[in-house]
């Protein structure tokens, strides 16, 4: 009942035009499925075997979205289902992605994710290095992928000026890669303590978890 009722408020404080990730990682399948029931149909995982495993288990009209770190050699993992990988930081990390997506005769979308934060420890590309990469001859030849927006993490710190500046950041990156690249469309961006605040910076797509689904206990 709890998580229910959860989605249920948040949804009905959202736009119509934000795209609701519930994130499911750590969580088993059995709170999954009462979102699922609630009529939840995006789910966000950061590790892909875990992301795997639920895969299976669960009903096959759930759109899985790989919101973590990716490592090339996993890729092949979840390339049979995926729906949207957020974290793309390298052009080698796409033609790994584009070549798994062939073999299953897929067109996989990814988001570029754009380093926003101050912290050395979050990933991402510049808004230079999208922007070569977004131009680069060699993207042209990836059939079996499409970028399709922007992905951000801010700093985890109770400063909202600072948070703000860095989502507001990312939403005039994703503007200047779409004068380039006009297929854009998504920008992920927001989390349980921040998505109102991403929201009104102009986030499409929040990634929200222990909103939902309560605190994570990591063993
Ligand atoms: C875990 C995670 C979230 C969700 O965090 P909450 O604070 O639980 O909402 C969002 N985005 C990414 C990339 C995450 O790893």
């Amino acid at each position: 009942m709890k998580i229910k009722n959860n989605l249920k408020h948040i949804k009905s404080t959202l736009p119509e035009d934000v795209t609701l990730v519930a994130v499911s990682k750590t969580k088993p399948v059995s709170d999954l499925m009462e979102a699922y029931n609630a009529g939840q149909r995006i789910f966000g995982e950061n590790k892909i075997q875990e992301m795997a495993e639920k895969y299976n288990e669960m009903p096959k009209d759930i759109a899985w979205h790989m919101i973590g770190h990716v490592q090339r050699n996993k890729v092949k993992y979840m390339a049979e289902f995926v729906s949207l990988i957020h974290g793309v930081d390298s052009l080698k990390l796409l033609k790994e992605i584009n070549k798994q997506a062939k073999k299953h005769d897929r067109n996989i979308d990814c988001l570029l994710q754009i380093k926003i934060a101050k912290e050395d420890s979050k990933f991402g590309m510049s808004k230079e290095e999208a922007t070569m990469l977004l131009q680069s001859n060699e993207l042209s030849e990836l059939k079996n992928i499409r970028i399709t927006g922007v992905m951000g993490m801010a700093t985890f710190t109770n400063d909202t000026t600072q948070v703000e500046s860095e989502f507001k950041f990312l939403k005039s990156t994703f503007r200047e890669l779409n004068s380039i690249h006009s297929e854009l469309k998504t920008i992920s961006m927001g989390m349980s303590g921040d998505y109102q605040l991403a929201i009104d910076c102009g986030s499409t797509m929040i990634r929200v978890g222990s909103s939902i689904f309560g605190a994570r206990n990591y063993p």
